[in-house]
């Protein structure tokens, strides 16, 4: 009789304990809503392995972003979209190398290998992404002289692409932001899109960074600063 109260005892509590975490993970998990919006940042092959400025384990992002792409009514991809001779590229500075610094009118602008040229094949975005219910695609950095890492705001901080515009007018309140690279345009999309009053989250395991000079931690203390959340691909919930 003793030992049958025991095994009942047990098993009540084992079956407690999952009703528990069943309805703790229901109550964390976020349900993207017709008010969201993923934005897919620059998955372009020339930030993949074998382009002219690869984000290491960069193909990593596809499979995750191809998942939780799932999940939403509406996504945005973006595309660096440079002019041949960009002002990003260390090659049109005599004597700069990739990934030195220089200070042009509108600040300090780290230099690149040539990337992402308007029309190349490094500038498409990579055959392996799978989401062809995306609504639109937002090019930047078409202006010759002007950088542009965030999809809502060139690197002057006051030419806009239309995003926010575009967000608003179709009554999206949050954005979540993956792709390449974590500690520039990601980073970057992600202060602008809270700068113009959304809920912003970044969905870590579905970025990769760049790093350099200590870029991604300094990355992810503004995002954190700017009151970006920083979540898993697996704290989104599978169905819309
Ligand atoms: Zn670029």
């Amino acid at each position: 009789m003793l030992d049958r109260r025991r095994v009942l005892a047990g098993v009540s509590t084992v079956a407690l304990a999952s009703l528990v975490s069943s309805k703790l993970w229901a109550a964390t998990a976020i349900k993207p809503d017709d008010a969201s919006a993923l934005l897919v940042i620059d998955v372009q092959n020339c930030f993949l392995p074998g382009g002219s400025l690869a984000v290491k384990e960069g193909e990593q992002v596809v499979p995750v972003i191809n998942k939780i792409a799932k999940s939403f009514a509406n996504i945005v991809m973006t595309q660096d979209w440079h002019t041949p001779g960009h002002v990003s590229f260390a090659s049109v500075h005599s004597g700069k190398k990739p990934f030195e610094t220089i200070d042009l009118p509108y600040g300090k602008q780290v230099l690149w290998p040539d990337h992402c040229v308007q029309g190349t094949d490094g500038a498409a975005l990579s055959k392996d992404l799978s989401i062809p219910q995306a609504e639109l695609i937002i090019r930047k950095g078409f202006h010759k002289d002007v950088d542009s890492y965030s999809a809502f705001l060139e690197a002057d901080g006051k030419t806009s692409t239309g995003l926010a515009a575009y967000l608003k007018s179709r009554k999206i309140k949050r954005v979540f932001v993956a792709g390449l690279a974590t500690d520039f345009c990601v980073a970057w999309t992600a202060l602008d899109a809270r700068k113009a009053g959304f809920e912003v989250y970044v969905v870590e395991d579905a970025c990769r960074g760049i790093d350099t000079q200590g870029s991604l931690a300094k990355a992810w203390a503004d995002m954190a600063k700017a009151g970006v959340k920083r979540i898993q691909s697996a704290d989104i919930a599978a169905t819309a």
